[in-house]
């Protein structure tokens, strides 16, 4: 099954074409036949497309609306130039998976798009009133460009954390706004914190309820996910993906009190703060240089940049807070994985991360860690360390293509 993965945001849209099955998913052997990008939907959009083993072809090119930019994808994928193998036309795509950001607490796991899958997403625009149209407008275009008879399927950021138990996902305010207006952690990243454990799972030979593990997604967007016995027990990411770790523009958590303070002190309106708490803070914000851990390496390493120090130092404490925090929840864990730009391309940064957590049993070995494909799952604990230290690449665009052809075929999600 030739799987069409669309995320579409709220001026862009990524895909990738990949090749699924049954037999395909058992032998770890499915294809990515394309994959690209376009940006800046609504004027001179960018166009990056690349077909697997060919260079890249990157172009402009003024595109209204995210119909037009699906519309542009579809007409790329079928065209003679673009050298996909074995599609040569629309009917060759059998199936389309969705990346929605949003499920609230209806939807628990992947589903088939229908009308009454169209009007949950619906409903839980409130909740993420940026993503979730963009989200449902990709639904739209891939029904009217490809027709009824293609089947799509919708994948969640959040349902994999719909197992969280209420300690935590509740916050320590009022219980009547949680029935009133469903206020309560959700989490994020959901797809990745999936495939990261799959992965772990899989490297380990475990069965699903032996799965203990601290998964770590960090890269523009960072967070943790404490998975126990299999399931997501607790993540870092709450009601919006702005609680936890700090991010490359997000500041994590605060007190919230500050709203109120900057707000008196600097007259800065709700929207403002929000904005500023969600685009100028984080690394970029710390370091007051860019959002960008690669470039505040090379600050550090080359100029001795002291802000940027300052803000990876901040970074990994957090990171560090929050494995010991869920260690203690789950009682402890068999393994912690790096994942994410920065976890799979910085030893730098996994290194301060482990750092001085020998005593919660966590020992990185430092060849190991410099020395990896960061293509390829690694064991970076030392020989004996207590807890296992792994670098997973995360792949949340296959676990899609995966979970739209089950959706599609009808068998049981597995994990
Ligand atoms: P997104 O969350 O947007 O998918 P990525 O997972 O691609 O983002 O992560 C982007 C982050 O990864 C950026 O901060 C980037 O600097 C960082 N990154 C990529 N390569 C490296 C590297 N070699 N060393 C350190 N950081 C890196």
């Amino acid at each position: 099954m030739n799987v069409l993965v669309l995320n579409c945001g709220s001026s862009s849209v990524k895909f990738q074409i990949i090749e699924t099955d049954e037999q395909l998913i058992e032998q770890d052997s499915d294809r990515r036949l394309a994959s690209g990008i376009i940006e800046r939907i609504g004027g001179q959009a960018l166009i990056t497309f690349q077909a697997e083993g060919h260079p890249k072809e990157r172009r402009a090119e003024p595109l209204r609306d995210h119909r037009a930019a699906v519309d542009a994808i579809l007409r790329w994928i079928i065209s003679r130039s673009s050298n996909i193998n074995n599609i040569t036309s629309l009917s060759d795509i059998h199936a389309v998976g969705h990346r929605v950001v949003h499920g609230g607490e209806h939807f628990q796991k992947s589903a088939r798009v229908n009308r009454e899958v169209i009007e949950g997403i619906e409903e839980c625009i409130d909740l993420a009133p940026l993503h979730n149209p963009a989200n449902l407008k990709g639904i739209r275009a891939a029904t009217e460009l490809l027709g009824e008879g293609v089947p799509q399927a919708v994948v969640f950021d959040t349902s994999f954390h719909s197992t969280m138990p209420p300690s935590s996902y509740l916050y320590g305010i009022p219980y009547q706004l949680y029935r009133r207006y469903k206020i309560r952690r959700y989490g994020f990243h959901g797809t990745s914190h999936r495939y990261i454990a799959y992965r772990y799972r899989k490297l380990r030979n475990l069965e699903r309820e032996q799965t203990n593990i601290i998964t770590l997604h960090l890269g523009n967007g960072c967070s943790a996910c404490a998975v126990l016995q299999g399931q997501s027990f607790d993540t870092s990411m709450g009601f919006t993906p702005l609680e936890g770790l700090i991010m490359g523009t997000r500041s994590g958590n605060i007190d919230p009190s500050l709203i109120e303070f900057l707000s008196a002190k600097s007259g800065m309106t709700i929207a403002e703060i929000d904005t500023l708490l969600n685009k100028q803070s984080g690394l970029f914000g710390l370091s007051g240089l860019t959002n960008d851990m690669r470039e505040l390496l090379d600050e550090e390493a080359e100029n001795q940049d002291r802000r940027a120090t300052l803000a990876i130092d901040i970074f990994c404490q957090r990171v560090q807070q929050y494995i010991g925090g869920y260690m203690a929840e789950m009682g402890g864990t068999d393994a912690i994985a790096f994942s994410g730009g920065i976890g799979q391309n910085s030893p730098e940064v996994r290194r301060r991360i482990c750092q001085g957590l020998g005593a919660i049993g966590i020992e990185l070995d430092d060849e190991k860690n410099n020395h990896l494909n960061p293509a390829d799952s690694a064991d970076i604990g030392k020989d004996g360390s207590r807890v296992k230290v792994y670098m997973i690449p995360t792949n949340e665009e296959l676990l899609i293509a995966r979970d739209t052809f089950r959706v599609v075929a009808d068998l049981p999600r597995q994990w």
